[in-house]
């Protein structure tokens, strides 16, 4: 935990000289946080982590020379000056299927026919396709079936045409995946080309998600009077999910110190903790008296919009996020906090969103001098430009126009009002970020 610039005060959620931007606020929240331990990991579980080792290939791939093509493995030296018309005659000596050793030898004057995939035969130098030959004029020949005595060949090939050197892809000795490289589908494969069932790296960071709120009454149950649906955990299980971190559901704390202490208790095995609820100055917000009584407090309240009340610190030694209880708010604050945190935590460097220039069409007001994150939808595309409006109501609990929403559009806590035609960042908030 990153030791604050002025020592906290006793009651530090009242001191709103404190309250911190959201950059700040960022990276006060990063520094708590580095990669996590490398653990060795079946490479397909491995897949969208970052690799914790660089990778050295044991052995050239491919593994030997083999041809590119189906065709007529020759020595160039006997095409020259093949034409269609003036085809040179080689003789077959056999064929070569892949997955078989080369036991044939291409001397002057012969040729073998021969399969992608095959070793090339000795004293062959390049492949002719099937096409430039005149095989298919009489029809296709089988591997181990009949050959025909002679080939015409139809051009004339160059030394190493259509032929693959071995260690063409990857020679052996080469350092072929860096330490840091996020692990996509062609990493993957890379890794299986070199006989690597498993990669070093980074392990997923475990997120325990408490809720907390009297009134939270879990999926399930029918409603009593004065109780809402929990659905902070699930939308922040499912985000948690998809920043790549494993979400571990502590159900929901009732609005007492000793219930919330209580629940956070299980919560040890994890990498950060996010709570939602109880982060204002409401009478039953009790997050703050948990973190200052057990841990820390780094940082309270941000300026930003939905949002402003965030808490950051930490329960003994484990990072807590404390996100506020309005849905909408809890999850744009998660984006802005918590998935950084979980992306720095398993080896990744691109931590922000990808964010694009968009068109305003239409104006907002920004009082407050908060960072205003707009629910938004964005049309168009990289070529002809993109257009941006708001996506439905923009109230602190309403999870739906997020839901409708693409984006976040940030409106600078410099603007009081953003005018149409404006051109603002939009961070794409359901683009795919592998
Ligand atoms: P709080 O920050 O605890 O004052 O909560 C702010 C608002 O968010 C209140 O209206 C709560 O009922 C609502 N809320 C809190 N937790 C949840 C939750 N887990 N799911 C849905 N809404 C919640
Ligand atoms: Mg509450």
């Amino acid at each position: 935990m990153p030791e604050p610039d002025t020592p906290l005060s006793a009651r530090p959620w009242e001191d709103v000289e404190r309250m911190l931007g959201v950059d700040e606020a960022l990276e006060c929240v990063l520094a708590a946080f580095a990669p996590l331990p490398a653990v060795s990991l079946p490479i397909l579980d491995a897949e969208g982590l970052v690799l914790a080792e660089d990778l050295v290939a044991a052995a050239d791939v491919p593994p030997f020379r083999n041809s590119a093509m189906d065709g007529y493995a020759v020595r160039a030296d006997d095409t020259t000056g093949a034409t269609h018309d003036a085809p040179v005659r080689l003789r077959v000596v056999g064929a070569l299927a892949a997955g078989h050793e080369a036991t044939l030898l291409v001397s002057p004057g012969t040729a073998a026919r021969i399969m992608t995939g095959a070793p090339m035969p000795e004293g062959a130098d390049a492949v002719v396709r099937f096409e430039e030959t005149d095989e298919t004029a009489y029809g296709p020949g089988r591997v181990g079936g009949p050959h025909r005595f002679e080939i015409g060949i139809q051009r004339a090939a160059k030394s190493w045409h259509n032929v693959r050197a071995p260690g063409e892809d990857v020679r052996a000795g080469a350092t072929v995946l860096t330490a840091g490289t996020r692990l996509r589908p062609p990493e993957i494969g890379v890794l299986a080309a070199l006989n690597r069932g498993c990669a070093l790296v980074h392990r997923r960071p475990r997120v325990a998600i408490l809720s907390t709120g009297d009134e939270v009454i879990d999926v399930g149950p029918v409603l009593r009077p004065g109780q809402i649906r929990n659905s902070n955990s699930y939308t922040l299980a499912a985000m948690v999910k998809r920043a790549g971190g494993c979400p571990v559901l502590l159900g929901i704390a009732r609005d007492t110190v000793a219930d919330l202490t209580d629940k956070l208790a299980a919560a040890r095995e994890s990498d950060l903790i996010v709570t939602s609820g109880g982060v204002s100055l409401g009478d039953y917000d009790m997050v703050k008296d948990v973190l200052q009584a057990e841990g820390e407090i780094a940082i309270w309240q941000v300026r930003m919009k939905p949002g402003k009340p965030l808490a950051f610190g930490r329960i003994g030694d484990k990072p807590l996020l404390g996100l506020p209880g309005n849905p909408a708010a809890a999850a744009v604050s998660f984006e802005q906090f918590g998935r950084p945190a979980i992306l720095k935590m398993l080896g990744r460097h691109d931590l922000t969103p990808p964010t694009i220039e968009a068109t305003l069409l239409e104006r907002l007001d920004n009082r407050g001098q908060r960072r205003h994150f707009v629910r938004a939808r964005v049309e168009g595309n990289e070529r002809d430009g993109y257009t941006v409006r708001t996506a439905g109501d923009q109230g602190a609990g309403v999870l739906t126009s997020l839901a409708r929403a693409n984006g976040l559009l940030v409106v600078p806590e410099s603007l009081d009002v953003a005018e149409p035609g404006m051109r603002l960042a939009v961070q794409m908030v359901d683009w795919d970020r592998g």
